[in-house]
C-alpha cells in the first residue's frame, strides 16, 4: 500500500542549507533560512526567554494536560500587544488559543474558514510557500493577486481587483507586517483602504502577524491588523512568537477568532478546538509558558522589548548600508531601506542566484530572496560586490 506514494519535491531552503553546511569556503555568507542573527551571525537565546525558562523550571509544579487550547494565560497576555491596550478582546468579541507557532495556527484558520463553507483564499504573491501549502492539502482553492510591482511598490490596483472580483465564500490572506517574501508593507494609507474595501464585501479576512517588532515596532506593526478589525465584523488572526521571541524550533502561536457578537465565540472555538484536537490533540507548552512569564513580569518584559529593539535596530541597520550603497550592477539597492522584517528580494534570474552560490559562496532562495539578518558589517560589502559582478 505505502509503495503507492509519490516522492515529493525536497523543500528547497531545507535543501540550500545542506548545501551551505556542505560548503568549505571560510567566506560563504548564508542568506536562506528565515532566521535572525546578529552581527555575528548567531541566532541566540533572548536573555528573557533564559530567565523565563529558569523560572518556569523552578515553578512549575505539573506537566498534566491542558487542553487543546493550550496555556490560556499566555493567550490573553498577548492580546493586548496585538489588539491594543484600550480594548485587546474589541469588547468581548475576541478569543484566542494556542497554537504550534504560527504554521498551526494558519492550519486551524484555514480549516476553520472550510468548515464555515470558505472554498477560495485570495492570495498576494509571491507568498510564504507554505500558505498554498495548507490551502491545498485542505482542498481549498488559491486565488492570486500580485503583491508588489516590478519597481517595488505594493501593487494596490492589483488587490483592489481581487477585492471587486470577491464572490461569497472567499477569503483574503494578509501579511500583517514584515511581508515574506518582498519585506513590502502596505503604508497607513492603504491600510486605510484595504479596511474600508474589506467593510463593504463578504470576504473573510485572515491575517497573519508572524513578525510583529521586526519592522518598526510593536504598535506600528499592528497598525493595519487593527484598522482592519474595526472595520468588519468578523476576522481570523494567526499570530506567531516564533521570530520575536526568537523561539523558532519550540513552535510557540495562537489563534485569534474575531466575531461580529461574543455570544458566538464559543460555538466557532469549539470547532477550533476540536481541529486541534484532531490534528495535535495539544500544542507544546514550553515555549508559550515562558512567554506568559515574560509578559507577567514588567522587568523580563523590558528586557525582551529592549532585544527586540536590538534586532530591529540592527536589520534597519543593514538595510540603510544596501540603500546606501546604491546601485550594485542593473540591481538598485536603494528600496531595500524601506522594506521591512527579515526579507526582501533581489531582482535577479535563478542563473544569476545560482552564480551567486557556485562563484562567490553566497547562498540565496531560488527567487533571489535574502535573509537580510544573514548579512553583517563584515560582509556586506562582499555581498553588493557580487550583485554588482553577476549582473553587469
Ligand atoms: N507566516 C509567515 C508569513 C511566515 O513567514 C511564517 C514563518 N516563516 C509563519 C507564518 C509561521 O511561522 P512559525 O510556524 O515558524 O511560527
Amino acid at each position: 500500500m505505502l509503495t503507492n506514494l509519490h516522492q515529493q519535491p525536497a523543500d528547497a531552503l531545507l535543501a540550500l542549507i545542506k548545501l551551505h553546511n556542505a560548503d568549505p569556503r571560510a567566506d560563504k555568507i548564508d542568506l536562506g533560512v528565515g532566521v535572525y542573527r546578529t552581527g555575528e551571525g548567531d541566532t541566540p537565546v533572548f536573555g528573557a526567554i533564559k530567565a523565563a525558562e529558569r523560572k518556569l523550571v523552578e515553578e512549575q509544579d505539573s506537566k498534566a494536560y491542558l487542553g487543546p487550547e493550550g496555556d490560556m494565560g499566555f493567550v490573553e497576555a498577548l492580546m493586548p500587544y496585538v489588539f491594543g491596550k484600550e480594548s485587546p478582546d474589541m469588547g468581548g468579541r475576541i478569543e484566542g488559543m494556542q497554537t504550534p507557532g504560527g504554521t498551526g495556527s494558519l492550519r486551524i484558520a484555514l480549516a476553520v474558514a472550510k468548515r464555515a463553507g470558505i472554498r477560495r483564499v485570495i492570495v498576494g504573491v509571491p507568498s510564504w510557500p507554505n500558505h498554498a501549502q495548507i490551502c491545498a492539502d485542505l482542498g481549498l482553492d488559491v486565488v492570486e493577486f500580485n503583491h508588489a510591482t516590478q519597481a517595488g511598490h505594493t501593487d494596490m490596483d492589483a488587490l483592489r481587483g481581487a477585492l471587486a472580483n470577491v464572490v461569497e465564500g472567499d477569503a483574503i490572506l494578509l501579511h500583517g507586517c514584515c511581508h515574506n517574501p518582498t519585506g513590502i508593507d502596505y503604508s497607513h494609507a492603504e491600510w486605510d483602504e484595504i479596511a474600508q474595501l474589506l467593510s463593504q464585501n463578504k470576504v473573510l479576512p485572515i491575517l497573519d502577524l508572524a513578525y510583529q517588532g521586526l519592522g518598526n515596532g510593536m504598535e506600528e506593526d499592528a497598525y493595519g491588523l487593527r484598522r482592519v478589525l474595526v472595520a468588519v465584523p468578523e476576522a481570523l488572526i494567526s499570530y506567531s512568537c516564533d521570530k520575536n521571541f526568537g523561539l523558532y524550533r519550540d513552535r510557540v502561536g495562537a489563534l485569534y477568532v474575531m466575531a461580529a457578537a461574543g455570544e458566538d465565540l464559543p460555538r466557532m472555538m469549539s470547532n477550533a478546538h476540536s481541529l486541534a484536537r484532531a490534528n495535535w490533540s495539544q500544542p507544546p507548552d514550553h515555549g508559550a509558558a515562558a512567554v506568559r512569564l515574560i509578559l507577567e513580569d514588567e522587568g523580563l518584559t523590558a528586557q525582551w522589548l529592549d532585544e527586540l529593539d536590538q534586532m530591529r535596530d540592527r536589520m534597519r541597520q543593514v538595510r540603510a548600508t544596501l540603500a546606501a550603497a546604491g546601485k550594485a550592477g542593473a540591481v538598485d539597492l536603494t528600496a531595500f531601506g524601506g522594506q521591512n522584517g527579515l526579507f526582501s528580494i533581489v531582482p535577479i534570474s535563478k542563473e544569476q542566484v545560482l552564480e551567486m552560490r557556485e562563484k562567490h559562496g553566497i547562498y540565496m532562495a531560488g527567487s533571489g530572496r535574502i535573509n537580510v539578518a544573514g548579512l553583517t558589517m563584515g560582509n556586506i560589502d562582499k555581498f553588493v560586490a557580487a550583485v554588482a559582478e553577476v549582473t553587469a
